[in-house]
């Protein structure tokens, strides 16, 4: 398939085949040095670590075409950073920074046809993740690990402007204390998808997270953190060691405070004072912000004085200014765009 033939504008988000991906494995105590590939399916062993014990943690960022015409990707070192914390808590063997900017550079590069074009709204999605590979059957780490990263084109986020969704809160548990929600990990969402579908049955776009041992304050949602504005325009971000610690939330807090002069606080927000905030937000790479115009409180309907139309003012100008620095319409901070070509 090459670019001309994907109607960008409509392919949603799903997988679609690239034509490369790349795969090492880890074997005898060492990485070996990682190869393009054009094989899209992986063999393994029935009794395979992370087809037994779910041993397996991933990342997602993007790549995509600047306003110039460069192939960049957006802060990929904290993608790899991450991707090492994770490995470590689930006793995985760290992938290095270096082999996995290497690793998105080659599959992007190798499948340049597949990034979509600037202006379109959609971009090449990258999956890197690392699972265990070998026979477990007593429950202990595997000792063979393979790590793989692969693209997939993924449409706008937002079809005709970005409609405030609908969330509510949510009585199952995303995570523990001292458990495993600040990693990437499949099985945080493995156990997330039941509540997600309960969700939608129920007519909510997304599940709103409290802190499981009190129940009192904000965590962040399935797959995204929060940002809340207050009626004097500061930014609000929850502060917890059990929420997933995401690239975007960080990069806009320093937006924020660094090109919009605003305040911002990372603390702990109970779910008593969300009714005070004037605008909220999902962060993450998919949406960057998806704007959350109610979230409904056990039949208790907290509103935003944003709306259900459109983003709040604040939220769309930090939204504004991180796309424009990912697109190169906006200088970025040193280091934040890697160019790839
Ligand atoms: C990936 C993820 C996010 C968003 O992180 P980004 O780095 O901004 O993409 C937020 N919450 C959870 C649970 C996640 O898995």
């Amino acid at each position: 398939m090459s670019n001309k033939q994907i109607d960008w504008a409509n392919i949603g988000f799903g997988y679609i085949q690239t034509d490369f991906r790349y795969v090492s494995n880890y074997k005898n105590g060492a990485w070996d040095e990682g190869t393009l590939t054009k094989d899209a399916t992986i063999v393994l062993n029935e009794c395979a670590g992370v087809l037994q014990y779910a041993q397996t943690v991933f990342e997602g960022l993007k790549a995509y075409r600047t306003e110039d015409g460069h192939i960049v990707t957006f802060r990929p070192d904290l993608n790899a950073k991450r991707l090492v914390d994770s490995a470590k808590r689930l006793e995985m063997p760290p992938f290095s920074e270096k082999q996995f900017l290497d690793a998105v550079d080659k599959v992007v590069a190798a499948n340049e046809d597949f990034v979509p074009p600037y202006g379109s709204g959609a971009t090449l999605y990258l999956r890197p993740y690392m699972f265990g590979t070998n026979p477990v059957i007593g429950v202990k780490p595997a000792d063979e690990y393979q790590f793989r990263l692969f693209g997939t084109p993924v449409g706008p986020y937002f079809k005709g402007g970005a409609k405030p969704i609908t969330i509510r809160v949510c009585d199952f548990d995303r995570a523990a204390p001292h458990g495993t929600g600040h990693i990437k990990a499949g099985l945080n969402y493995a156990m997330s998808l039941h509540a997600i579908v309960d969700a939608h049955q129920q007519g909510y776009d997304e599940n709103m997270y409290l802190d499981s041992a009190t129940r009192t304050k904000v965590e962040e949602t399935g797959g995204a953190n929060f940002i809340f504005i207050t009626k004097d325009g500061k930014l609000v971000t929850p502060k917890s060691s059990t929420i997933l610690p995401s690239i975007t939330r960080r990069s806009l807090c320093y937006v924020a405070k660094e090109y919009l002069g605003m305040e911002v606080e990372e603390r702990e927000v109970y779910l008593e004072e969300v009714k005070d905030f004037a605008e909220c937000g999902l962060c993450g790479t998919a949406a960057v912000i998806s704007p959350v115009g109610k979230i409904v409180d056990h039949g208790k309907d907290i509103c935003f004085p944003s709306g259900m139309e459109e983003m709040g003012p604040v939220t769309k100008k930090l939204y504004d200014t991180l796309t424009g620095i990912q697109m190169g319409r906006i200088e970025a901070p040193e280091g934040w765009i890697r160019v790839i070509k």
